[in-house]
């Protein structure tokens, strides 16, 4: 009944049909071939084979760049097909991670049709409690449905609105800003015309910090697990391309996150989520420790203007980590807040040519800006470095780690600050990723230690350090959201660059300021001597063409909303449930869904909406 998955398929890139097939072609048939020892590899039926993964492997170790694939094998439909393959496949051994035999083919299935089969079930069950209780007493009606708000429509949110709202909780989202077609307008303003709108900017509005992104959708949580592949062929049922499913390393790029919001937003409507835009949560309203509701208001106007009340049996939190007068709001409940450690340092920005000749030497010329056959290269760096050359105590007086963060080939840096006065920004770009420039964070891990002069702020002290070097940004950039910038080899000799400087992406305007001033001295030179070591990894990193850009702060929350690990209800605050990446419990789009998901479910159960397993 089951089926052998076969790995590490190498094809070379010359023979591959490229970066964006993902059938079975010809050259892939002929690694399988090898692995099978079946002589005539034309001679096995493409039908009986579909790819589960395909990436694209550089290493200068190869002999050639090659395509990657892993191949799952039908063995029923192998053999019905082609009965001389039948010695070959009894033959095949075993071998971990390369030819494994997995003994059911079962997938998991979109969370749509999963909640689909499981509200019939649950319909079923209440259908037959209903006869019950009809039969014990005439007079005895079912309960009202359980109302639950769900705070931010990023994707951790999204994700808890469709899972509450498909098992039939009466769910009410609530996003402080703007839906995506307006969104777009506001930071297309923001873009020309320097005109920050505090409630509808990259980072807030439908969809969330993620929207205007790379919409890179590898995860960390281990891409073939359930939660992940659940979420990501729910993005597919939106509109997603089926290749995500495969490719090695998806991404969506803007101009597909969009059209799959709207369907989203359609979807949510169509099940009766009552979606409220440029609605900002102020307060909860909390009796005996629990939560009984939010006050909103209208995002456009200061929190005391028109404050509303609605009543809930739960709150979901979902506010991203930029809604930094969420967590003031929180302490006022005496919610427990954790510090946590994240990262910081600046945004570089390469020439994409650059890398991708760094990366791929000769075959550099088959990108075509996104439209050729290789894919545009990417990098992922990360070092360890002594972080305390200066007698001060940072991370444990031992060592740091320094990475690339959010690598966004073919982007474009933009600004994601939500107050005019703070500046910090990130990295986007277009599903060809065609731009001429590579962007990446630079990033150096802090802990409580570096944020020690910020304790008077209780567990909100990693907040105010961001907040202070984003501050800095902004002054030395010398305003109107002018980024402070300085080339990589003057970061590295502690100097000011000439100007002009190389050219940036960043539609705002770069200034040369001297960086290395930025950060402590214990931060900058772990930057400094990461980017020496990068530099051995991948030579041509430093160059004058390289530019750093100020200053990369929110990577991740600087706290953690602590909660329950199976109920996910906030462990001081009754009916509150906190999640995604302003919680502390995700980091990045598809672990947020994940979160999100996973948190819906859990809520159902609690409401006893849901008798499944989660
Ligand atoms: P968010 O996406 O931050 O959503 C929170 C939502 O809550 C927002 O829409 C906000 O408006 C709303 N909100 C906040 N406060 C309130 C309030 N008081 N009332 C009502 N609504 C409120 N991750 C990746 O995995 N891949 C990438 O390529 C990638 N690129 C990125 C590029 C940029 C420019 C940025 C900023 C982030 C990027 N990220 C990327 C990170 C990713 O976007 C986040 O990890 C993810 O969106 C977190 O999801 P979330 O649902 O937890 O929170």
């Amino acid at each position: 009944d089951g089926f052998w998955r076969l790995s590490m398929l190498g094809v070379p890139a010359h023979k591959d049909p490229g970066k964006d097939f993902t059938g079975v072609s010809l050259p892939l048939l002929e690694a399988i071939a090898k692995v099978l020892k079946f002589p005539v590899a034309a001679m096995l039926p493409q039908e009986a084979f579909s790819v589960v993964r395909k990436s694209f492997d550089a290493r200068k170790v190869l002999k050639e760049a090659e395509f990657v694939y892993t191949v799952d094998m039908d063995i029923k439909k192998l053999l019905n097909l082609e009965p001389r393959t039948w010695d070959f496949v009894a033959r095949l051994e075993p071998k971990l991670g390369v030819v494994e035999y997995m003994s059911t083919a079962k997938q998991p299935s979109d969370l749509v049709s999963i909640l689909h089969d499981s509200r019939q079930v649950q319909d079923e069950v209440v259908q037959e409690d209903m006869f019950e209780t009809q039969n014990k007493s005439l007079n005895k009606v079912l309960p009202k449905r359980p109302k639950i708000a769900v705070i931010g429509s990023g994707p951790s949110g999204l994700f808890a609105s469709l899972v509450l709202g498909e098992l039939g909780a009466e769910v009410t989202l609530i996003e402080r800003g703007q839906p995506v077609e307006k969104r777009g307008r506001d930071i297309g303003a923001l873009v020309v015309r320097r005109v920050l709108q505090s409630e509808s900017n990259f980072c807030f509005g439908e969809g969330g910090a993620g929207t205007w992104s790379d919409g890179k959708l590898v995860t960390r949580i281990g891409k073939n697990s359930n939660g992940v592949q659940a979420v990501m062929k729910t993005l597919v049922q939106f509109g997603a391309p089926a290749n995500i499913l495969v490719d090695g390393k998806p991404h969506l790029g803007t101009d597909r996150l969009v059209p799959l919001l709207r369907n989203f937003r359609q979807h949510l409507k169509g099940l009766g989520v009552d979606i409220k835009f440029s609605t900002r949560l102020n307060d909860l309203i909390v009796e005996n420790r629990q939560v009984v509701g939010v006050q909103v208001s209208d995002a456009s106007h200061s929190p005391d203007f028109d404050n509303q009340e609605l009543l809930c049996d739960g709150v979901v939190l979902a506010v991203g980590h930029s809604a930094r007068d969420v967590y003031q709001m929180l302490l006022q409940h005496d919610v427990e807040l954790v510090p946590k450690d994240f990262a910081v340092g600046l945004r570089i920005e390469h020439p994409q040519e650059l890398i991708n000749r760094i990366q791929y030497s000769a075959l550099a010329t088959e990108v075509c800006n996104g439209r050729g056959r290789v894919p545009v290269a990417d990098y992922k760096v990360v070092k360890y470095v002594n972080g305390d050359h200066d007698g001060t105590t940072g991370i444990g007086d031992s060592f740091r780690s320094c990475y690339s963060f959010c690598m966004c080939p073919g982007g474009q840096v933009v600004l994601t600050s939500t107050n005019p006065l703070e500046l910090c920004i990130n990295g986007m770009s277009f599903s060809k990723r065609a731009s001429r420039w590579a962007n990446s964070a630079l990033v150096v891990t802090v802990s409580s230690n570096d944020f020690d002069s910020f304790r008077a702020h209780g567990p909100l002290a990693g907040l105010e350090f961001q907040r202070e070097f984003e501050r800095r940004a902004a002054v030395m950039g010398g305003g109107n959201f002018v980024v402070p910038a300085q080339t990589v080899p003057d970061f590295l000799d502690n100097k000011l660059s000439e100007t002009p400087l190389p050219p940036s992406s960043y539609r705002l305007g770069v200034h040369a300021s001297k960086l290395h001033e930025l950060f402590p001295s214990r931060i900058t030179e772990a930057l400094q001597q990461s980017i020496v070591m990068f530099d051995k990894e991948l030579p041509g990193f430093i160059s004058k063409d390289a530019l750093l850009h100020g200053v990369e702060t929110r990577t991740s929350s600087p706290v953690q909303v602590s909660r329950h690990a199976d109920t996910y209800e906030s462990t001081s605050l009754g009916r509150l449930y906190p999640i995604g990446e302003g919680a502390g419990y995700a980091g990045g789009i598809v672990s947020a869904a994940v979160d999100g998901m996973y948190c819906g479910f859990a809520v159902a159960k609690t409401l006893g909406l849901y008798r499944g397993d989660i």
